[in-house]
């Protein structure tokens, strides 16, 4: 009896602790009552707030040389879009919308009195009613806060059956001029960054938007409107992305040939998958045809780059350049391979794959007169051996031969390996450096 009792005391204890931790939290829990109308001013055409952030001019006290303040509009009214909170209600679930519409609709609502704090959402509830079953003022709620660690603004808005955005913030602007913030940026506005950034550099982007903060923004740490480097990359990135058939490589590769092979043979570009070492081969019948026409008479460029995928495990690209047929057109690329290797068996296998298609299609052989690479070992060997089908010590040997001239034959049309020269210089002065 004794030990209940005193279990009993000791539970009491841990709730009245529990309540006075609740009441001591600075998140305070808003009222959703809906807000006395005499609180709220309008402009006399309804659709602009009470009190713009314009209008406070020369409010800006700084406390603090590290601390950015700012006296705002505490409460207003503006108008909710019509036609976004139709779509918004198209897609709610019980209380709850489902697409992120009205985030943007209630910031730009937001943002009409405070432009300097950086908002997050709490929470949002939605009325299930719907048109003339609405009894209810209120028909949707939601409340957030500012992101900056020192601010202590939050908000409280709701929209009535007329679609009325009704706006009230607590607490005062008060940011250190080191945070800067922004918001998660969602919906319609990410779907137009994707498109922007197809094309334009993200640092481009970033240094534009920038520009156009005024002094006050600035200084504020908002960034809302301003993304930094590492979000417009990543928004890039989802807009590069190609949908594959399948989450795994390798069967979304073969999935790939599959389609390719029964859409049509001509225009099939994947022609080989390799597993070990991992890697693809892409060529089509017509660009073996142009390499076949241009190799007689031109020059073959055969280059690498280990650049492909940063900051993961190294991807080489390969490719068989050719001077474009048409006068004026950038270099055309006759052959990739795609590898995580680089060596010579793979580089061979590479051009050799690549000449025998060419064989199949043009029995007559066709040879460049020039090849040219970099200084890679692994593609000076290759060439020479899978090209010229001689090792690289009779290759030196037959040059050699003829610098001296003590080759009595023509070579006039025997193959001939050149190093680009810009790659030549660029190792002779890291040699030199190094010595
Ligand atoms: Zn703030």
């Amino acid at each position: 009896m004794l030990h209940n009792l005193s279990t009993l005391c000791v539970s009491i204890w841990y709730m009245l602790i529990s309540a006075y931790t609740v009441l001591q939290t600075d998140c305070p829990i808003p009222n959703f009552d809906l807000f006395d109308d005499e609180e709220w001013s309008v402009m006399p055409d309804g659709t602009s707030s009470s009190c713009s952030p314009a209008q406070h001019g020369d409010d800006t006290e700084i406390t603090s040389v590290n601390v950015f303040t700012k006296a705002f509009a505490k409460h207003g009214k503006v108008w909710f879009a019509r036609s976004i909170w139709s779509q918004c209600r198209a897609t709610q679930k019980g209380r709850q919308f489902t697409n992120d519409m009205w985030r943007d609709e209630v910031l730009k609502g937001l943002k009409t009195f405070n432009g300097f704090c950086s908002f997050s959402f709490r929470r949002h509830s939605v009325t299930l009613c719907q048109g003339k079953k609405i009894r209810s003022l209120t028909v949707f709620r939601c409340e957030g806060y500012c992101k900056f660690s020192t601010c202590d603004v939050t908000f409280n808005c709701q929209v009535t059956r007329d679609l009325r955005l009704l706006v009230k913030f607590k607490g005062e602007i008060h940011h250190l001029l080191s945070e800067k913030s922004s918001r998660y940026i969602t919906g319609a506005e990410r779907e137009s960054l994707k498109t922007t950034l197809k094309n334009k550099l993200p640092r481009l982007h970033y240094l534009e938007k920038l520009s156009e903060l005024d002094a006050e923004t600035r200084q504020s740490g908002c960034r809302d409107s301003c993304p930094s480097k590492a979000v417009l990359k990543k928004i890039r990135y989802e807009s590069r992305k190609i949908k594959t058939p399948h989450d795994n490589v390798w069967l979304s590769l073969e999935k790939i040939k599959e389609e390719q092979c029964k859409c049509s043979l001509e225009n099939a570009t994947l022609q080989v998958i390799m597993l070990d070492p991992p890697g693809a081969i892409f060529y089509s019948k017509r660009s073996m045809e142009i390499l076949h026409a241009v190799c007689k008479r031109d020059i073959l460029y055969i280059d690498a780059t280990g650049g492909v995928i940063l900051g993961q495990e190294r991807c080489y690209a390969y490719e068989l350049v050719i001077r474009h047929p048409i006068q004026g057109n950038p270099p055309f690329a006759a052959a990739t391979l795609i590898s995580w290797s680089h060596n010579i068996p793979s580089i061979s296998h590479f051009i050799n794959t690549v000449w025998n298609a060419q064989r199949k299609l043009f029995p007559a052989r066709s040879f460049p007169p020039l090849v040219m690479c970099d200084g890679s070992m692994a593609l000076i060997n290759a060439i020479i051996i899978s090209l010229f089908k001689e090792s690289l010590r009779s290759y030196l040997l037959r040059c050699w031969e003829i610098v001296t001239g003590k080759r009595n034959t023509s070579f006039v049309h025997e193959p001939f390996l050149h190093l680009c020269a810009s790659h030549f210089m660029k190792n002779a002065k890291r040699l030199v450096r190094k010595t």
